[in-house]
């Protein structure tokens, strides 16, 4: 058994993750690999001596190298299982290239095309995250673009089969609060073909700060016939965090498991770490008051007063 290091050696450099002014998550770290403001957000990369190396933007943890297969397994598979044969994906956001990677795995996707609004964190995660992009930024089949994913989407001609949307939460200040809207998910269903399915990741669903993922819920509601939140437990973020998927009618909680683990060794390259068909089950299972507060939350998100957050989870007004 390891024996817990006396008080003289235990570490003492820590990253401080402020969920808000009265919850912090402390991770001790190696060091800094990386810290640079690129006008748009502030980037840290760590080393961890738990999580490895762990991607932070505006002091909020974004993934870390042990556990970012579960965060970025749970948002791309459920998407792409459900759909009969996705060719053509986009991930909006997604700067690890890790949502990347998880699309590319997927025998039938011929063209993904990635969308961040800032380079910068790209070429940091093709310096410093090996792991979490694995070459993806380089498929022949890949296609990058650095611009904001709204003003992409809304200009842009393709149609897509499913299109993950993997951005930062929606931060007063931040790039991304107007991504998050009706009106944003009435232009990516217009982006998507007949059968085509929306993944969203959705903010946390913590008892003490689920308003952006109850909003995002009901948000994508008005605009997708079908609208499914799931979760699944992040332990970097030490809570079950929040997605989301919107459909024409197809339905992730009528799939058995057995139907989900022939689709993944049928579909899939490479042995997944997380998700299979008893993961699908219980991500689609969430617990008593997240579904009482799904019900309750009656607010929509609109271009006209989007959700800025303070904190994620937590309006800023
Ligand atoms: N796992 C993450 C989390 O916890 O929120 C999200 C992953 S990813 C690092 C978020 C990416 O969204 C960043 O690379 C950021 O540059 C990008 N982003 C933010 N606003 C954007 C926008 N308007 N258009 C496109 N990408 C955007």
């Amino acid at each position: 058994m390891p024996e817990f290091p006396s008080k003289k050696d235990l570490p003492n450099k820590w990253l401080y993750d402020y969920f808000n002014p009265f919850e912090v998550h402390k991770h001790a770290i190696k060091g800094t690999l990386y810290h640079g403001d690129t006008g748009m957000q502030e980037i840290v990369i760590a080393e961890s001596s738990n999580l490895g190396r762990c991607l932070i933007l505006d002091n909020e943890f974004q993934s870390a190298e042990r556990d970012e297969f579960i965060y970025h397994e749970s948002l791309v598979h459920p998407a792409l299982i459900l759909h009969p044969g996705a060719q053509k994906v986009a991930v909006i956001g997604g700067g690890e290239g890790a949502a990347l990677r998880e699309v590319l795995r997927h025998k039938s996707v011929r063209k993904a095309v990635m969308i961040d609004i800032d380079k910068k964190v790209v070429d940091c995660a093709r310096e410093f995250l090996p792991t979490f992009h694995n070459g993806a930024f380089d498929d022949p089949r890949t296609e990058l673009h650095f611009e904001d994913g709204r003003k992409y989407i809304e200009t842009s001609e393709d149609k897509f089969d499913v299109i993950i949307i993997d951005l930062t939460c929606p931060l007063e200040g931040g790039p991304s609060y107007m991504l998050f809207t009706q009106e944003f998910y009435a232009i990516v269903r217009g982006k998507l073909t007949h059968n085509g399915i929306l993944a969203v990741q959705a903010d946390s669903t913590s008892p003490v700060a689920d308003y952006t993922y109850t909003a995002i819920a009901r948000t994508i509601g008005q605009v997708f016939p079908w609208v499914f939140p799931y979760a699944a437990y992040i332990p970097s973020y030490a809570m079950l965090w929040g997605f989301c998927l919107g459909t024409n009618g197809t339905d992730p909680t009528a799939l058995t498991r057995e139907e989900v683990d022939r689709t993944v060794s049928e579909r899939i390259t490479g042995e997944l770490g997380f998700y299979d068909g008893v993961t699908h089950q219980a991500i689609f299972s969430l617990p008593k008051y997240l579904r009482k507060a799904l019900k309750e939350q009656t607010a929509v998100n609109r271009d006209s007063k989007p959700i800025k957050e303070k904190y994620p989870g937590f309006r800023a007004e």
